[in-house]
């Protein structure tokens, strides 16, 4: 009988270091990730850590440059590490469910970040969105005349508490984070995130459009978190090739 959990367990901290490199990779392939954003993953071996990325390019990132961060920030060896990695922190630190975590910069979400209209699960495969994305105001932290970035654990808390016991956190006039119980959930949500926030705007181009409601959403995600499996090892084997 297939399993419901939603993706394979990485065995040891070795494994989910490769799982991770490959994550960046495929999130480069599907334009989540660019030069910038970054994804994370809860360190099995000390759950009071996560492992991310020195700072560089998601589409370079290979095991070798994986770091093991602290909840304050602070990296276990001397290469530079993100300006950004105190949004992961404070979002492991808040959410013991979560073990993976994904920042993009994604053009297709900002514009729902600075309007009024939500962004709303309007296709089965993000029903995880719910019925209320929330938006995350960094003017509410820091004023107006911040560089917008998430750089210390006071803005990462804000943004922790922002998202709540959501999926997803827009950041306003900036981009999202997004939450999973693991990498390849995580690599999908960032995936559908983006392409439910272009398929809704395509929906307004042509007149209203109509959302999943709350109980549609929750079982979307329940059927699709059992095949999340399937698009991982596609996406796995066209990054690897
Ligand atoms: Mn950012």
């Amino acid at each position: 009988m297939e399993s419901r959990k939603s993706a394979p367990a990485a065995h040891s901290t070795d494994e989910l270091r490769d799982e991770l490199a490959l994550a960046n990779r495929i999130l480069v392939d599907h334009g989540i990730l660019d030069a910038f954003g970054h994804v994370s993953a809860r360190n099995p071996d000390d759950p009071e850590t996560f492992l991310l990325s020195r700072n560089l390019a998601p589409g370079l990132v290979t095991a070798e440059d994986i770091q093991v961060i602290s909840f304050d920030g602070t990296a276990h060896d001397d290469r530079p590490s993100y300006l950004e990695r105190f949004l992961h922190a404070e979002i492991y630190r808040r959410r013991e469910d979560v073990h993976a975590i994904a920042h993009s910069h994604s053009a297709s979400i900002v514009p729902f970040s600075v309007s009024e209209t939500p962004l709303r699960a309007v296709w089965h495969m993000a029903g995880f969105l719910g019925t209320a994305v929330p938006v995350f105001e960094i003017r509410d932290s820091v004023g107006s005349g911040s560089d917008l970035l998430v750089r210390d654990s006071d803005l990462g808390r804000d943004l922790a508490s922002a998202l709540g016991d959501q999926a997803v956190v827009l950041m306003r006039g900036h981009g999202f984070a997004v939450v999973g119980d693991s990498l390849p959930q995580v690599v999908a949500r960032a995936v559908y995130s983006d392409l439910n926030a272009r398929a809704q705007a395509a929906a307004m181009q042509l007149g209203g459009f109509t959302p999943l409601t709350e109980k549609e959403g929750i079982a979307a995600a329940e059927s699709n978190n059992g095949q999340l499996r399937r698009a991982w090892e596609v996406w796995k084997q066209r990054s690897t090739t």
